[in-house]
């Protein structure tokens, strides 16, 4: 958020003046009750410190209970040192609550002011209606009702001011869950405040422990039970997304999850996947301020970065701030960022990969996500193994391990879909293309096997390289090719085959394994049907058959080394 800058100047102005003013003020017109017994007010002044520095925290809100010591103070020693003691836990309660950025720094002039007018103008109403520095409130109905009234001015005017500075310098509004809060912690910490001043009057210094032990014991309690249940909500989270990406067979889709999902769990500004399986790492996936990059990336060795630093010690790291990364820094992360969590991604005791997240915010992290973010990275592993293995097995199943072209099982598949997109007047028109080599026996029997394998390796390059991405090109059986051309007219389809034709015969194949060990040039000639629907055939099965047809009648039968048409034999 931009705060105007002449705004800013006149909330450090203020502080400098307000405040002195209004101590000077205050000791003047009512002074403190003091008679030099310094532990004491020290003692309470620890006490407001140590209150300060350990707040509730409730769904990343920070919840400070100083008001009861604040009661306390004020009614013992009087407003004078109240204020005082109050512009050093507003100091406390901002450290605490990460305000350490430069462009934030004035939200500590900003809060001294307010926690100064808090304090001075509900005193002023206290002593106004006739409460006195030190009261005996033991008996004394009317000086305990004081206390109550100050009280609710103190939350009151506090408020009030909030409000009016969110509604002037965030130009938000607050009735909201800070509200609600504030009531809460005032009805609940007044008792408390009143307890230790009664208690202090009693027995002396040791009422702060009384009051201070359990009260700050509650609150670590409270704060070690919310965190464990925090702890708990994430890996319940951490199961889901677990389960999640286990579900995707698509290595794309896995990493695409477990990005969104990170960034849905964690303050996310940059998001790195690297593979470090090879001698340099490789980006995965490349993900800054929302928008998955393109994955380049500044070339490095595998042992330099943070990713090296992970990769070597096998470990996770938590960086807090810059300063503690930098010794590591290659470029690739960008300047502004802050906080880096950086975890191995493990599989079977081998490190495939690096994952860096990281936040332009100082201390974005906490040492038990780290934690959280190991059990993700290896639910990762084991999906991206899992979805790279499927695509792996369905792409083996689904091609011809000699010329890597898709197989029968594939094109039918595909001839059936494209057949039923025809019937549904989604295409024109559907050429099938059906190509069988002449004499192919006879170069096994010449050559050898291996030449013949290498022919028809060469023969589907030929041929993949003509349809390009116009068609699906198929090994049919063991010498025949299909190629399916959705659109394309017959007569398309028919230039197409001649060219096909011509590209195999006008140009020798070369063969370098033959039973001679010599290199040969060999001729091949390929004969060739063309069948299209809805012309030619009414359903899947009777285009191939019709195309068949025209092959061996049209162009075998013929005398090879031609192009025959379903409808001219
Ligand atoms: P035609 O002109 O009538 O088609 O004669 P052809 O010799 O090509 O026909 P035929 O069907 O008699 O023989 C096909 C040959 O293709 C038989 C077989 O040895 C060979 N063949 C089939 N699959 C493969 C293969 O994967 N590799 C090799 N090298 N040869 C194969
Ligand atoms: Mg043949
Ligand atoms: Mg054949």
């Amino acid at each position: 958020m931009k705060i105007n800058p002449l705004l800013k100047r006149i909330i450090y102005l203020s502080w400098t003046i307000v405040v002195p003013a209004g101590l000077w003020f205050t000791y003047k017109t009512y002074p403190p009750h003091f008679s030099g017994n310094w532990p004491d007010l020290l003692a309470f002044f620890l006490l407001t410190l140590v209150v300060a520095a350990m707040p509730i925290v409730i769904n990343n809100m920070f919840i400070f209970l100083i008001q009861w010591v604040a009661l306390a103070t004020f009614l013992k020693f009087g407003l004078f040192f109240e204020i005082i003691f109050a512009q050093f836990a507003v100091v406390v309660v901002l450290l605490r609550s990460h305000v350490y950025r430069r462009e934030e720094f004035f939200r500590y002039p900003l809060n001294l002011n307010m926690f100064f007018a808090v304090s001075f103008f509900s005193g002023i109403i206290y002593y106004t209606l006739g409460g006195e520095v030190a009261p005996t409130l033991s008996g004394n109905l009317s000086a305990i009702w004081l206390a109550v009234v100050y009280s609710f001015a103190n939350y009151g005017i506090n408020q009030i001011i909030i409000s009016l500075h969110l509604h002037f310098i965030y130009k938000t509004s607050f009735w909201g869950k800070d509200f609600f809060v504030e009531t809460i912690t005032t009805i609940i910490t007044f008792p408390i405040g009143i307890v230790l001043y009664i208690l202090y009057n009693q027995v002396g210094i040791l009422a702060l422990l009384f009051v201070g032990v359990p009260f700050i014991s509650v609150s670590i309690i409270f704060n070690l039970y919310y965190s464990s249940q925090k702890i708990n909500e994430y890996l319940q989270k951490a199961a889901e997304i677990g389960h999640q990406m286990a579900e995707r067979l698509n290595e794309n889709d896995v990493i695409h999850l477990f990005i969104q999902k990170l960034s849905d769990m964690l303050p996310v500004d940059y998001a790195y996947i690297l593979e470090s399986e090879g001698e340099e790492p490789r980006l995965l996936r490349r993900m800054e301020n929302g928008t998955v990059l393109p994955n380049e990336m500044k070339s490095m060795k595998k042992t330099e970065g943070i990713s090296g630093l992970v990769w070597q010690s096998g470990k996770a790291h938590l960086f807090n701030k810059k300063k503690e990364w930098k010794q590591y820094e290659t470029g690739n992360i960008p300047s502004d960022a802050e906080s880096i969590l950086a975890v191995p991604i493990e599989r079977s005791n081998k490190i495939i990969g690096v994952l860096i997240l990281a936040s332009n915010q100082k201390r974005a992290y906490e040492k038990y996500q780290l934690m959280i973010l190991e059990i993700l990275c290896s639910s990762f592993a084991v999906a991206l193994e899992n979805a790279k293995h499927y695509e792996q097995t369905k792409r083996q199943s689904e091609r011809c391990p000699l010329t890597k072209l898709y197989n029968y099982r594939y094109f039918e598949n595909v001839l059936v879909h494209e057949f039923d997109q025809l019937l549904h007047f989604k295409r024109q028109q559907l050429a099938l293309i059906i190509l069988d080599i002449d004499h192919f026996k006879t170069i096994n029997d010449t050559y050898g096997h291996q030449s013949g394998n290498e022919i028809l390796i060469e023969l589907a390059n030929r041929i993949c390289k003509l349809v390009g991405d116009r068609g699906t090109v198929a090994r049919y059986g063991g010498e025949e090719f299909v190629v399916l051309l959705p659109d394309l007219s017959k007569q398309e389809a028919f230039q197409l085959a001649e060219l096909m034709r011509q590209s195999i015969g006008n140009w020798p194949f070369v063969l370098r394994q033959s039973l001679d060990q010599r290199e040969h040039q060999v001729p091949i000639t390929v004969s060739i049907g063309v069948a299209v629907a809805p012309e030619d055939a009414e359903d899947a099965l009777a285009l191939i058959r019709h195309a068949d047809r025209a092959l061996y009648v049209g162009a075998k039968r013929a005398g090879r080394n031609r192009v025959a048409e379903y409808s001219t034999c």
